[in-house]
């Protein structure tokens, strides 16, 4: 069993022991107050009593306001898997890109911890009846655990919200109230609801619960670095160097930045991490407050299609993430266009095998840019929060052409049992399997950069694609097959890419074929004029993304 939780109140200083039913301080009335638990009697076993427990949420109970988790209520929450993003990496030059696969919660995104935290403590305090306002992906989240739990949910939703995403939520019996209007006036309404009935309302990052929940994210990541490096001045626990999320109200990196404070506080950590807070361009309220140095937002209103980030108004949450980021040096504002963030969540799902919803590319999109303006170092460490899932809703996004189809011949009807004709079947899948794609070579003595150009060309186009090792290979490959196009790298044993280059120019037949050179090299003067003339484009390892490299191919070979 937990020892009290300790609410400290953010503007009168008073310390009062927590329950969910007091949603202010007894001795100033203030919403603002901040849990706080016995972090000297904690930090001596902490590890160790982390390491007896599964790899779950309530593996920090100690330092959740949940008096004993209800394993009743568990829908697996939390405990997500941190995926090193390696095909990322390699185009940006940063090795050390690290993705918290919040999809994996039960309902697939973060806001499962929030839920499961928060439903487990109404349970314990015996509230049956609740209220919440959302984007979206709050109310699917406690939707599910209100279910569990026996509690009634009343979900505020923003007309906004992808009809998709309200169906999910009346599906668990939760009663979804339409909202006419932009977030910030679905949440005036659900408050007004809640006070009339006198039911309890989820108030955002008021609510402690919330807050505490998202610290586990902090917990879990410098964990999950420990299992594979130690920290490089003998903490304990090693601590990344970039927390990246997509930011709406603020609850997540609030959560998270307390998180790390608080291991920080009990010594297990040696640093805190600075916070890449990424806004929708649309919807950029902080980013433009902490542009201009200020400690409170100037509310706007959204325009962008991305509903889940569209908090217009962040209130005193930013206040409170620009004071606990010692006035907003620990962190680092910035804001990405819808278009920015759809482009990304391509890039995510071709390179990585990750599809998720355009909330969370933003945070990715902003991370890209931040890594070609040069704020973040090749060599940091970097935690980006992959907030949730995809759901179908986003076939704008896709365009047209996107699939190829197949018609298989039809029967006679009195043939209907009988199966079909293989030359039929032959004949249909050749009208997509006869077209000639166009060849394309891939030059470079490293296997992993082979790969990740084949999976560049495999994911934007149909190409026919081979591989050499070395200059002497390409040299062969190009006088046997003739690609229409030869990606070369220029350092390589043996024969170099200056060979090879040198190789097909003095061969009637290989002069003509279109090179672009990919290279790690910083080209000397002379070098640089050694290429002119003799290839079609230069392109940076570590310097460009999947589709600009795409893009490329597609102008030399149509
Ligand atoms: C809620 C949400 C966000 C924004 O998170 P906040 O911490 O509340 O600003 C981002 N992405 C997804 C998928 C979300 O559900
Ligand atoms: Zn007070």
């Amino acid at each position: 069993m937990n020892p009290e939780t300790i609410l400290h109140c953010l503007d009168c200083g008073h310390d009062h022991p927590y329950t969910p039913k007091q949603f202010t301080c007894p001795a100033c009335g203030s919403a603002w107050r901040e849990a706080r638990y016995d972090y000297a009697g904690l930090s001596k076993t902490i590890l160790s009593t982390w390491a007896s427990r599964p790899f779950a949420i309530w593996r920090y109970r100690e330092l959740l306001p949940v008096r004993k988790p209800n394993p009743e209520l568990t829908l697996g929450e939390g405990g997500t898997p941190l995926i090193r993003a390696v095909n990322l990496g390699m185009m940006l030059g940063c090795p050390n890109i690290y993705i918290k696969d919040e999809r994996q919660g039960p309902t697939s995104s973060f806001k499962d911890r929030q839920a499961a935290v928060t439903i487990s403590a109404l349970k314990e305090a015996g509230i049956t009846e609740m209220v919440v306002a959302s984007t979206g992906n709050v109310s699917i989240s406690y939707s599910a655990y209100a279910a569990r739990a026996g509690i009634k949910l009343w979900a505020f939703l923003t007309s906004l919200v992808p009809p998709e995403k309200m169906r999910e939520v009346a599906l668990y019996g939760t009663q979804v109230i339409k909202v006419t209007g932009s977030y910030d006036q679905a949440k005036q309404v659900a408050a007004e609801f809640a006070r009339q009935r006198n039911l309890f309302l989820d108030q955002g990052t008021r609510t402690i619960t919330s807050v505490e929940a998202m610290k586990t994210i902090a917990f879990e990541a410098a964990e999950q670095l420990s299992w594979l490096k130690k920290d490089a001045n003998g903490f304990p626990l090693p601590s990344p160097d970039w927390y990246f999320q997509s930011v709406s109200g603020g609850l997540g990196p609030l959560g998270v930045l307390k998180g790390f404070q608080e291991m920080q506080t009990m010594g297990l950590i040696g640093q805190i991490p600075r916070l890449g807070i990424i806004q929708a361009e649309g919807c950029s309220p902080m980013v433009q407050a902490w542009q201009e140095g200020k400690e409170i937002a100037t509310p706007v209103s959204p325009r962008t299609r991305i509903a889940t980030l569209a908090t217009g108004d962040p209130g005193r949450t930013y206040t409170l993430l620009f004071k606990n980021s010692r006035g907003g040096e620990g962190a680092y504002f910035e804001s990405v266009s819808d278009e920015d963030a759809f482009r990304t969540m391509h890039i995510l799902a071709k390179m990585e095998g990750l599809s998720m919803e355009p909330a969370s590319a933003v945070a990715f999109a902003g991370m890209i840019k931040m890594v070609r303006n040069g704020i973040i170092k090749p060599s940091d460490t970097i935690v980006v929060n992959l907030t949730g899932h995809t759901v179908p809703i986003e076939q704008f996004i896709l365009g047209e052409n996107w699939s190829r189809s197949v018609v298989v011949p039809s029967q006679p009807a009195a043939a209907v049992a009988e199966p079909v004709p293989q030359e039929g079947l032959l004949a249909a899948l050749s009208h997509v399997t006869r077209d000639r794609f166009p060849r394309i070579a891939i030059v470079d003595d490293n296997p992993e950069v082979r790969r990740l150009i084949r999976r560049i060309l495999q994911a934007q186009g149909n190409y026919t694609l081979s591989e050499a090792t070395n200059g002497r290979e390409a040299i062969a490959l190009a006088q046997n097959e003739h690609p229409d196009l030869m990606i070369l790298d220029l350092m390589m044993p043996e024969v170099d890419g200056f060979g090879v280059l040198d190789a097909l120019q003095k061969n009637k037949e290989t002069a003509e074929i279109p090179v672009i050179v990919v290279t790690a090299k910083d080209l000397t003067k002379e070098e640089r004029e050694r290429l002119k003339g003799h290839i079609q484009s230069l392109m940076q390892k570590g310097d460009f993304m999947s589709d600009e490299l795409a893009d490329e191919v597609r102008s030399l070979i149509g």
